[in-house]
Order: C-alpha cells, then sequence, then structure tokens
C-alpha cells in the first residue's frame, strides 16, 4: 500500500461525515459537484466545494482541518516510535546473528588449528621413520625401496608445509598477527628465497632471477614474515608456469618506498577472478584434475601477512601472458 496521508487518517470528507457536520448524502452531492468542475477544467478541493456550494461554514472546516492535521500529527508520532523500535529490534537482531557468526567463525578456526596440530604429530614419526630408513639405520636397502622411501619422504615433506598453512591461517584467524621489526637488507633475503627455489625452478625448466636496482636494499620490517611471503609467491609463481618460462624477483625503489614484484610469464588469472585469488581456500582450477597441489590459503595467507606489515599485496595479469604480485616495505 502506497503511504498517503489517508493510510494515517481518514479523508477530510469522510471526517466531516464522522463528525456529523455532513450527510454521506451531502458528501456523495459535494463530489459530483467536485467532478463537474474538474470536467470544465475548474480544479476545485472538496473543502472549496463544502464550503462554496453551502454544505458546511468556513469555521466547520477549518475547525475540521486542524483536528485532521492534530491527529495526522499524532499518527506520525505513533509511526515513528513504531519505526524506532523495529529498527532497535532489527539492531539487535543483527547484533545476535554476528556474535553467533563470529562464535561459529572461532570455532571453525579452533576446529582446523586443533585437526592441525593433531596431524604433526603422526607425521614427525612418519618423517623420522623415514629419514632412518633412507640414511639405512635398519638395514641397507635395495634400489627400488630406496626410491619408494624417498617418493614417501617428499609427500611427507608436502603434507608437512601444508599443516603448517593450516596452523599459520587457523592462527591469524583467532588472533591477530604478530610483527617484529627489523632492518635487514632484502636484497640478501630475496636471494636466499631464490637459492631454496632454485631446484624447483631449474627441474621445471624455468629461469628465476632477482632484477633489483642496487646491491644492498635496507628495509625496516619483520624479516621472517617477509620471507614467507616472498617464497610463496616465488612458489606459486614456479606452479603455474609452464617449463621455458620466466619468473623474476624485482626490487624497485618507488616514492621512497621498496617495491617487490614478482612477476612470472605464466597461466595468467582471468579478469573476472582476480579478486577470487586472494580468498581462503579458493583455487581457480578446483577440478578433480588440476595439476597442482595447495590448500588454497597461500595467497589468502600473503595478504593478510602483508596488511599487518602495513602495506597492500595486489595483483595484475593477463591471461596466458602471466601475473604480477606487487607489495610495498618502508625503507
Ligand atoms: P594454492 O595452494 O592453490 O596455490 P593460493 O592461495 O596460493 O593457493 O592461490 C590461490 C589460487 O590463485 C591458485 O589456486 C591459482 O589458481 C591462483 N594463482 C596463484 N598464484 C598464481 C600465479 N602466479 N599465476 C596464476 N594463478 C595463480
Amino acid at each position: 500500500m502506497a503511504l498517503t496521508p489517508e493510510v494515517l487518517v481518514p479523508r477530510i470528507g469522510d471526517a466531516l461525515v464522522e463528525q456529523n457536520l455532513l450527510t454521506p448524502e451531502q458528501l456523495t452531492k459535494a463530489l459530483q459537484i467536485q467532478a463537474q468542475e474538474r470536467a470544465r477544467g475548474n480544479s476545485l478541493l472538496i473543502g472549496q466545494v463544502l464550503v462554496e456550494y453551502g454544505f458546511i461554514s468556513q469555521d466547520h472546516l477549518n475547525q475540521a482541518v486542524t483536528q485532521q492535521i492534530l491527529q495526522l500529527h499524532g499518527a506520525l508520532q505513533q509511526a515513528n516510535a513504531t519505526l524506532e523500535q523495529r529498527v532497535k529490534d532489527r539492531t539487535r537482531e543483527l547484533e545476535i546473528a554476528y556474535q553467533k557468526l563470529s562464535e561459529l567463525s572461532t570455532l571453525k578456526a579452533n576446529f582446523v588449528s586443533n585437526i592441525s596440530h593433531e596431524l604433526r604429530t603422526p607425521l614427525t614419526h612418519i618423517k623420522g621413520y623415514c629419514n632412518l630408513l633412507i640414511e639405512g639405520d635398519f638395514d641397507s636397502l635395495q634400489s627400488d625401496q630406496q626410491f619408494a622411501l624417498r617418493v614417501i619422504e617428499r609427500a611427507s615433506e608436502k603434507l608437512s608445509r601444508l599443516i603448517e598453512d593450516l596452523i599459520l591461517f587457523s592462527t591469524s584467524e583467532t588472533s591477530t598477527i604478530q610483527v617484529n621489526k627489523e632492518v635487514f637488507d632484502l636484497v640478501i633475503l630475496t636471494n636466499r628465497v631464490i637459492d631454496q627455489n632454485k631446484g624447483n625452478a631449474e627441474a621445471k625448466k624455468i629461469n628465476l632471477s632477482l632484477d633489483t636496482h642496487s646491491k644492498v636494499v635496507q628495509v625496516v620490517s619483520d624479516s621472517s614474515k617477509v620471507t614467507w611471503v616472498i617464497n610463496q609467491l616465488v612458489d606459486n609463481a614456479l606452479k603455474y608456469t609452464s617449463p621455458g618460462g620466466k619468473v623474476v624477483v624485482e626490487i624497485r625503489s618507488v616514492n621512497q618506498q621498496i617495491e617487490i614484484s614478482v612477476i612470472d610469464t605464466g597461466l595468467g588469472i582471468p579478469t573476472e577472478k582476480i579478486g577470487e585469488v586472494f580468498e581462503p581456500f579458493h583455487q581457480l582450477d578446483a577440478s578433480s584434475t588440476r595439476h597442482q597441489g595447495g590448500t588454497g590459503l597461500g595467497l589468502s595467507l600473503a595478504k593478510k601477512i602483508i596488511t599487518a606489515l602495513g602495506s597492500n599485496l595486489t595483483v595484475s595479469s593477463t591471461l596466458g601472458k602471466g601475473s604480477v604480485f606487487k607489495f610495498h616495505l618502508q625503507q
């Protein structure tokens, strides 16, 4: 129903009938006259017709109009009070819903954290005994046994990294990320990350290199967190780039800040999906036939960490050409 004054108070003609200042027949007659006048091009209010044609006096009309204004005022106050109460009720409902959501979110994070910690212990045993077997501590092994154990060792390492990611993620969900700032050389740190990923890059025949504007680049930040993020970005770049491609970590001085870009010549990301890559547990290729492993947590964690470090992790990408992930650090 449209909100008109009639919803709150009766029309003036009906009000006059209710107050016995006018008979229903007189009102019908007055409405007919109003319609006739309108047909002749005279637009008259019903009150005007009633007075001009002598159905009621001007005084009675004024009284009725004043009464209507007062009634309307009262009705509006009532409507306002009802509206305020409804807003209060809705706000309370929203508060309760938000509280429930927060509780659920904490429950989820605690669940992930508990499960991850529980997985860590048996995995440590698997890795430990696998190592002893490979080292030949129990007996010397035939080459196919050695091979099988190496496969188990690699799979355990991978599982271990996934569990560490899960633990880091659940911690970042339940508490704020702790930042320990210090001064360090970004070039040394990046070279270390590149060295760690060299084997992987060579295996995939990808050229992995550092491109820096200076041999020494001092920054003020949390070195272990920056290491984690660059490592994550390089790992992704290598994962999503085909053999023969290139991955470059670029360090530049831009607007008195240090800009770090991880550039690859890989698959690229479709424009409409670019926002999704930072969502937790989100993988663009979620099909069961996907070639790359991973939890879909890496970029969401990297973004959280970079935000905690006071910057913003951004991405630009061209499908089929490659991607650039970028953030800034203070000098
Ligand atoms: P994952 O464990 O799947 O690598 P991430 O959070 O690190 O999880 O990345 C989320 C998704 O973003 C990946 O599944 C992939 O689809 C996409 N992605 C990340 N990095 C790149 C990149 N360098 N090139 C193309 N796609 C990428």
